[in-house]
């Protein structure tokens, strides 16, 4: 429910804003050239996927 902005408290804001904080990615090796990829995305460094190119990178 809608509140308004001086009824709540810089404490009880601040408690909301905990929870806000950003989580570390969770890179993984690329199976093919060992760059840090993200999972279930195309390599971006060689552009493989499912351990066969699946884009062309660079040139
Ligand atoms: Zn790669």
């Amino acid at each position: 429910m809608a509140v308004p902005k001086r009824k709540v408290s810089k404490s009880r804001r601040d408690m909301r804003r905990a929870h806000h904080a950003l989580a570390a990615k969770n890179f993984q090796e690329c199976s093919n050239c060992g760059e840090l990829k993200l999972p279930h995305h195309v390599c971006e460094a060689c552009g493989h996927y499912n351990d066969r190119e699946v884009i062309e990178v660079g040139l």
